[in-house]
Order: structure tokens, then sequence, then C-alpha cells
């Protein structure tokens, strides 16, 4: 009986995330090519134009904030500089996360009333 080991190839696991990365790097390219056919060449917040030599500065931005959502007809998609889209997603986070945390956080801290301050004078009172 021999016990076979199923080994697994570091060559072979590289290969596949490569594949995988690449696969990545075409879907985002292909989504990015149809949307700049689709689309002017214009940031879609600070109206910044762009031509092919600052084109790598021309982002796409997904609508709902999710990258597998690619409709042909383009309805996801928002040309955004990369400025803009960087603002874009850090107000989505906030609207994600950070509106919750202020409205827990705004709450008793702006009274200094100590409940114990009055019971150290009865004390001492005695
Ligand atoms: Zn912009
Ligand atoms: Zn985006």
């Amino acid at each position: 009986m021999t016990i076979k080991k199923t080994q697994i190839d570091p060559g072979k696991s590289a290969q596949l995330v490569a594949e995988a990365r690449k696969q990545q790097e075409l879907r985002e390219q292909s989504y990015r090519g149809q949307a700049l056919k689709m689309y002017p060449w214009i940031c879609g917040r600070c109206t910044r134009e762009f031509t092919h030599t600052n084109l790598s500065e021309l982002t796409v931005h997904h609508r709902n904030h999710n990258h597998d959502d690619n409709p042909a007809d383009g309805s996801n998609w928002e040309l955004l500089c990369l400025y803009c889209h960087d603002n874009e997603h850090q107000k989505y986070e906030e609207m994600r996360f950070g509106s919750k945390k202020t409205a827990i956080s705004t709450g008793n801290n702006a009274s200094s009333h100590n409940p114990f301050a009055n019971l150290k004078d009865l004390m001492n009172k005695k």
C-alpha cells in the first residue's frame, strides 16, 4: 500500500493566482473600455475633462459600489477622476459606518453632571 501525498505545487498555485489576477484585470479593462466608449471623458463630479494623455486618471465608479455589477447599458457606471472617486468612496463609508457612530457618541458627553458629587457632600456633612 502506498500513501499518496497530495502536495500543492507552489509553482502551480502562483500560476493560478496570476491567472485569476489576469482575469480580474481583463474584466476591469473591459468594463472600463465600455464605459469610456459610452460616456464623455469628463469627471462626473468636478467636470474635469480628460484626453488620451491623462486618461489613466479617469476611473470607472460603480454607482451601487458592486464591482461585479456591470450591466451592458452602463447604468451602474460613472466616470470619476481619481480624486472624486476617492471622495465618493469616503462618503459611502461614512454613510455606512460613520453616522451611526456619531449618533451614539453625541449622547451624554455634553453634560458633565456627576451623580456622585452630592453623595460626597452629604457624607462630609456628618
Ligand atoms: Zn473629479
Ligand atoms: Zn468606485
